[in-house]
């Protein structure tokens, strides 16, 4: 890099400062700093166009182009060069813009005049914020310097953006983390709530983006790199486990903490003027940038470790530990990346809802919300980049919809909802002690789902007849080993003790597909879903199923038992897990211990091939469980954690409804008890609709036991059933909305 563009790119950088530390409302500010890019690099213009929102560019200041035209030309995101350069987030650099693909003139602007054309992006951790463009009469290409020192410009401009610099008289720009923003994602948790922002990470904040001298600054960046490449070698040997997830991680991290490209290209930023902060984030951005187009799966995952290392510097650089230091607010609504379902625990009930970047409907952090039943949305794309701590926030985990820094109205109508279903809860409480029985006099029992020993407090207060399904994941995901047999027989032993003699249905451990422990070696499955999980783990390694037959033996302490086995896909796989059973109850008696005054054993049915197993299946289990969250998946053949496939298939879809009755009349067949305890259960209208089909037990999180009942009180299960065959028969694909109407219609709507 020749020494003038460095000391010219310094000194044009230094001018930058100069201006923005000047007094000044946002409008002067900018259009300071385009008078100084274009008097600096001896170009005819230079113009700011910034988003005013998600898709509308804005020229917001400019030297050299018609003054009429700043906040008049405005553009869409990919349309003209200015919009080409904001959505792909790569510069376009050309001698004849004119001619280049996609230009499209502004004729208020009388930009016709000009030739030459160069656009860089203004974004922030991959943030699209603007674009900074230079242009000149002359035909000519600017040089990769010039490319080069005006990214290192747009970067200042987007931090001093970030520090709200060009806020103020004049509206150039609205605050950034002022104004409304509405992010739309996926409901991992239902619930709608109220309350304040809370990072998980601390937002890094550069304050100080431009550096006088580069040497200090290289220094500066070299010993963090050191301090860098020590914490991931010792993590590195702290482990001991050879081919885990996480060693592969820190491998990349140590791959990327070497890589000379990466290390080169922020010495040029600190060269350019940048301080060694800045140059971090900067080429953060440009990975984030890359993360947003690369389509394939590995190298965005190696893009996602460059992100975190690239934090794990900034955080060494600027001395912002992991810790926010911020106070917790009093209804803390948590917001990340991502999450581990330990550290969620940990919050525990603290947290009001929590609000993730990534995630997926199936992970870890989703089935400990789900025991929490704290509200969680996913995929809510850019929540870590435009929330900060104590934003006001509204999560409607109904909608998929998180409202940040809500507007009055909307505010609102949101508490109206609220307060609403509040209403809704209190009915729901004088309803609680009463049976769920149809109006034509069908009882249906309505159980709960559970996970940890924390929820049990809701069987009483939810209504709940029992724990139709106790999830024994949890206590094996939270730890970093095998949790021991005493420690979970005393654990066991609490949840049959809270819930008072009512049943309790322990489900054995279901891992594999969404649910890896992070201890157990796993081969690398093409298919996890379909691979090897749940009872197949079991029966295939049965040491770690037989110390939780006996520590739930040894629980029930001579009190009735009843022991469900996950993802039973045919008869035998039953028998053999069965035959365990048993043969540890064998066992434990010979050692002395009290058996379990009576012993149910049972298996859900999730995948369609056990509901057309042999009658001696029905004949033998004692109790079947319809998990319709992963039956539903195998049944239409569509993934429950693919956000694109996922709603695809109404669960009132015809076929899935004839299905769910075939398996009814199967278990009537041998009087086998059956019962069904996916989230579709806790769905009023589904939950309806499976009582029509023969369904007399129901199981779902506590909180929706009430509206269930409540809706089960007021139908006539017959004439819901005519409804229907009706619609069934007009050969309709899903019964949603025939018997919607019918609903409506019986509540005299
Ligand atoms: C189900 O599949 O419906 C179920 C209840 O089990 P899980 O959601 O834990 O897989
Ligand atoms: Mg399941």
């Amino acid at each position: 890099m020749p020494e003038r563009t460095e000391t010219e790119s310094r000194k044009l950088l230094r001018r930058l400062q100069a201006s923005l530390a000047e007094a000044g409302a946002g409008q002067e500010r900018l259009d300071r700093i385009t008078h100084l890019i274009a008097d600096s690099m001896g170009t005819e213009v230079c113009s700011i166009y910034l988003l005013r929102d998600s898709d509308t560019l804005e020229l917001c200041a400019t030297e050299g182009l018609a003054p009429e035209a700043v906040h008049v030309t405005r553009m869409r995101l990919g349309e003209g060069l200015v919009g080409r350069v904001a959505r792909d987030a790569r510069p376009i650099n050309t001698p004849n813009a004119p001619a280049a693909r996609g230009f499209r003139y502004m004729p208020e602007t009388g930009e016709e005049r000009y030739s030459s054309f160069l656009g860089v992006p203004i974004q922030r951790l991959g943030e699209r914020l603007g674009v900074l463009v230079v242009q000149s009469k002359e035909a000519r290409s600017y040089s990769e310097d010039e490319l080069y020192a005006l990214e290192v410009v747009a970067m200042v401009l987007a931090e001093m953006t970030e520090l709200g610099a060009f806020v103020g008289e004049g509206e150039a720009l609205s605050a950034r983390h002022q104004s409304q923003v509405m992010i739309r994602g996926g409901v991992a948790q239902e619930g709608v709530t109220e309350g304040a922002v809370y990072l998980h990470e601390p937002r890094v904040v550069v304050t100080r983006p431009v550096a006088d001298d580069p040497e200090a600054e290289q220094a500066r960046l070299s010993d963090a790199i050191a301090t860098l490449r020590q914490s991931v070698d010792q993590l590195l040997t702290r482990m001991d486990n050879d081919d885990s997830e996480e060693r592969q991680v820190l491998e990349a991290y140590r791959m990327f903490a070497n890589s000379r490209s990466w290390i080169k290209r922020m010495q040029e930023d600190i060269a350019r003027g940048l301080s060694a902060e800045a140059a971090v984030e900067k080429e953060q951005s440009a990975a984030r940038a890359r993360l947003e187009t690369v389509p394939d799966a590995y190298l965005r995952e190696r893009l996602q470790d460059l992100d975190d290392l690239s934090n794990r510097l900034l955080r060494i650089l600027t001395g912002q530990g992991g810790d926010t230091g911020a106070e917790m607010p009093e209804h803390p609504i948590l917001v990340a990346r991502n999450i581990g379902p330990g550290e969620l625990l940990d919050y525990g009930r603290r947290l009001k809802g929590v609000v993730l970047e990534e995630g997926s409907v199936g992970s870890h952090a989703a089935i400990v919300a789900r025991a929490l039943a704290i509200p969680l949305i996913i995929n809510a794309k850019r929540i870590t980049t435009e929330a900060l701590n104590g934003d006001p926030i509204l999560v409607d985990g109904e909608q998929g919809i998180v409202h940040l820094r809500p507007e009055e109205n909307v505010a609102k109508a949101f508490r109206d909802k609220i307060a609403m279903q509040a209403a809704a809860q209190e009915r729901y409480a004088s309803i609680r002690d009463k049976p769920a029985e149809t109006l034509c006099g069908t009882r249906i029992t309505l159980e709960m789902n559970a996970g940890l020993m924390a929820d049990l407090p809701s069987l009483p207060s939810s209504g709940a007849e029992g724990v139709g399904l106790f999830r024994t994941e949890l206590q094996f995901l939270t730890r970093n080993q095998v949790p021991r047999r005493g420690e979970l027989a005393a654990l066991y032993s609490r949840v049959m003790d809270a819930a008072r003699g009512k049943r309790v249905v322990f489900r054995t451990l279901d891992i594999g597909s969404d649910k890896v422990l992070p201890y157990m070696k796993r081969p690398e499955e093409p298919n996890p879903a379909l691979g090897w999980r749940a009872i197949r783990v079991g029966l295939d390694k049965p040491g770690v199923m037989r110390m939780q037959l006996q520590a739930l033996i040894r629980a029930a302490q001579g009190r009735p038992l009843s022991v469900m086995f996950p993802f039973v896909a045919q008869l035998e796989e039953f028998t053999e897990a069965r035959d365990h059973l048993l043969r540890e109850m064998d066992r434990e008696a010979a050692l002395g211990h009290i058996l379990p005054e009576t012993l149910k054993i049972g298996a859900m049915l999730e995948t369609p091939s056990l509901a057309f197993a042999p009658r001696q299946f029905f004949e033998m289990a004692d109790f079947v469980s319809i998990g319709g969250n992963d039956l539903k998946q195998f049944f239409f053949a569509a993934d429950r954690e693919n956000e694109q496939v996922r709603r695809r298939y109404d669960t009132l879809n015809v076929s899935f409804l004839n299905f769910l009755e075939m398996i009814v009349t199967r278990c009537a067949e041998t009087e086998t008890d059956l019962s069904f305890c996916g989230e579709d259960a806790g769905r009023p209208l589904e939950a309806l609709c499976f009582a029509a089909m023969g369904l007399r037990k129901l199981s779902m999180r506590p909180a929706s036991i009430g509206p269930v009942k409540s809706l089960l009180r007021r139908v006539d299960l017959r004439e819901l059933r005519a409804v229907i065959r009706e619609a069934q028969a007009t050969g309709a694909m899903s019964v949603r909305s025939a018997v919607a109407n019918w609903l409506a219609h019986q509540n005299g709507h």
